[in-house]
């Protein structure tokens, strides 16, 4: 849940870059030296464990650093905190290995990066190394690099992550403190199901298409991996095709994000809590039938926009367990097993007849408002403890089955 007395929020501002040709050379080299050095460490620590079974913390690495600068002089052409971000990194991919073993997942050791999986490089501490001034990002070793600030900074900047995209060079500016925007309250509520074949239904029934041009380049995009697979390796001809494919997907990317921000901003104008499904989407893919549908909508993409933003704009994303929200009537509360083919949803027991993802909505609102409900329970009889005065017996808590209600919520 994200609360909604904040004032402000984090949030990073992403702004293009205008590099010299020899700046760009730079640029460049100085990526090329933090994937060896991620390569470097993530060695050690792989050979540390292999041969004597012992694991090495980011601070011994750290540590080190300055003994490997002189062991690799090249290293000097670097910022020291951005090397030192390197190894941290790669504690972080070690951290996640751990927690996913801990977890029981599959665990997935570090990997080693290759020139087409290493693009950024982060300044982790705004100020030092790395600053803004008016047209012109400032870069410590690097130098003045034009920036493209099209919307002004806000808040409180603490890093500076530079990355290299299929269409050239970006910085990314992680601020604190940023001051919110709260919308206007309109007193409504919503619960939102995603569709199978639609983006997503709300329980009022307002229907949320995915784009048609987003659709036609996607569909673009895929014929022209198609023709990438095709391609013999290492021809000249694969790297060209390989080149396109990259900017395509990129616009697809941006094309899809963009489409999450205006849905995300037009749910925000007009209500004032928005109940969904708490989807585990790693769960998802491995469905076969579903993984289109749901790595196509960009369902997590969609709900990380929406709970980013609805802090910004005073407003509240409650996550609801997903269980059964498919195929419980949403009048009678009586459970309706349909397969993933069957679009309709009709109630044996109270005659319903509504949309599968109409009907999934208004479960995902029933359970969420239950949901407030028990919380506001739990917190006033907490009160009332705290203030010495017998319990009350509340019931409401662990009721499966519903009153019949009205399908028009
Ligand atoms: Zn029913």
């Amino acid at each position: 849940m994200v609360g909604v007395s904040e004032t402000t929020c984090r949030k990073t501002y992403r702004y293009k870059l205008c590099p010299t040709p020899e700046q760009e050379q730079v640029l460049e080299t100085v990526l090329w030296h933090c994937r060896r050095l991620y390569n470097v460490a993530l060695e050690e620590r792989k050979t540390a464990y292999d041969r004597r079974g012992v694991t090495i913390s980011y601070y011994q690495q750290k540590a080190e650093l300055p003994d490997l600068k002189a062991a690799f002089p090249e290293l000097a052409s670097v910022h020291s905190q951005v090397l030192q971000d390197v190894l941290l990194r790669l504690d972080k991919a070690f951290q996640a290995f751990f927690r996913r073993v801990q977890a029981g997942e599959k665990p997935g050791y570090p990997r080693f990066q290759g020139r087409n999986r290493y693009h950024s490089f982060t300044y982790p501490q705004y100020g030092n190394g790395a600053v803004v001034d008016g047209r012109l990002l400032s870069l410590s070793k690097i130098g003045r690099v034009k920036i493209r600030v099209h919307r002004p900074l806000e808040g409180t900047p603490k890093t500076v992550t530079i990355s290299k995209e299929a269409d050239g060079w970006y910085a990314c500016i992680s601020c604190e403190n940023v001051p919110t925007h709260p919308l206007p309250k309109t007193g409504n509520v919503t619960g939102i199901d995603v569709g199978l074949k639609v983006f997503y239904v709300t329980s009022q029934n307002e229907v949320c298409e995915n784009p048609r041009h987003f659709r036609k380049a996607e569909a673009a995009l895929r014929r022209k991996q198609r023709k990438l697979a095709r391609c013999e390796k290492g021809s000249k001809n694969r790297e060209q095709v390989k080149q396109q494919v990259a900017k395509h997907y990129q616009k697809v990317k941006r094309q899809r994000a963009d489409f999450h921000h205006k849905e995300t901003l037009h749910l925000l104008r007009q209500y004032d809590t928005i109940y969904l499904k708490d989807l585990q989407v790693a769960n998802l893919v491995r469905n076969h039938h579903l993984a289109k549908s749901i790595s196509d909508a960009g369902w997590s993409q969609f709900r990380s926009i929406l709970e980013c933003k609805a802090v910004w704009a005073g407003k509240r994303v409650v996550a609801v367990p997903p269980q059964y929200t498919s195929q419980l009537c949403s009048r009678c509360g009586a459970y309706v097993q349909k397969s993933l083919s069957v679009r309709t949803h009709m109630c044996p027991e109270c005659g319903l007849v509504l949309d599968r993802d109409h009907n999934g909505a208004l479960n995902v609102l029933q359970s969420g408002l239950e949901l407030d409900q028990q919380a506001t329970q739990q917190q006033r009889r907490a009160e009332q403890e705290q203030a010495g005065a017998p319990p009350s017996g509340g019931n409401v808590a662990g009721c499966r089955r519903r009153s019949p209600r009205s399908p028009a919520l």
